[in-house]
């Protein structure tokens, strides 16, 4: 399996460090899989709040798809999506592969499409999903990885959706087993390297967005513990932080 780590959309949030969105594009010889999308080419699902919050640059070189053509491979062969969750800078990209099967959690799928209040109402962008992607939603029954739990998917070998709620309802981390061991994109159950620290730490303004957007800051915390135990035993990163992407350049276009 070759691993690409790809920029899918930076984002300048006003006081705050710059953020990336980490995506994987996984090879695997016989497709491609893409864990999180970014934006779109040619995004113009964002709405004025999201907009305001993180101001998302919006480059044309950075969405999945033109990445992957430069890559030199085919956007056609992505035939596997897996979502951490549906916020619209994880799942823009979808309709750039509207073949792909899209692997989430059963509860970030109801969220979005069935919201339970004005909070899941505003954060999704229904939109981003209007071609009707051919969803395969799980539960949270899986396997035991290191204490977390990892849900094998249906005709995706080496790679397991690891429930992680709190910054949204369904929202997950994805492991992947690399070959010499698993590594887990967690998606946004942090924003912040230092979180991961020992003493953790994080800027005020991260701090208290994470806690301004999650659904359930408990539960967030909860397993945001259970991914500083595992720190040092796998390979760890997040969603938005620009210095966890760059321990893997120059494989970023
Ligand atoms: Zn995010």
């Amino acid at each position: 399996m070759k691993i690409h780590h790809l920029n899918c959309g930076t984002m300048r949030p006003p006081a705050a460090p710059r953020m990336v969105a980490h995506c994987l594009l996984l090879e695997t010889g016989r497709d491609l899989v893409l864990v999180d999308t970014g934006f779109a080419v040619g995004e113009d699902n964002l709405d004025a709040n999201f907009t305001r919050l993180v101001r998302p640059v919006l480059d044309p070189a950075e969405p999945a798809l033109r990445q992957i053509r430069r890559l030199g491979l085919d956007p056609a062969d992505v035939r596997h999506i897996v979502l951490t969750h549906l916020d619209p800078d994880h799942a823009g990209g979808l309709r750039d592969f509207p073949h792909a099967r899209v692997h989430l959690h059963a509860a970030e799928l109801a969220a979005a499409t069935d919201p339970a209040g004005a909070g899941e109402r505003r954060r999704y962008r229904p939109a981003q999903w209007a071609h009707r992607p051919d969803w395969a939603a799980y539960d949270d029954a899986g396997e035991d990885l290191l204490g977390l739990r990892a849900r094998p998917l249906d005709g995706l070998d080496g790679v397991a959706l690891v429930p992680l709620a709190g910054h949204s309802r369904g929202h997950s981390g994805v492991a992947v087993q690399t070959g010499e061991g698993w590594l887990l994109h967690a998606g946004d159950a942090y924003y912040f390297h230092g979180e991961l620290a020992t003493p953790p730490y994080c800027p005020m303004l991260l701090r208290a967005a994470q806690r301004a957007v999650a659904v359930d800051h408990a539960r967030r915390l909860a397993n945001l513990a259970r991914l500083r135990e595992l720190a040092g035993q796998i390979e760890i990163f997040s969603a938005h932080d620009a210095l966890e992407l760059s321990r893997y350049e120059p494989s970023t276009a």
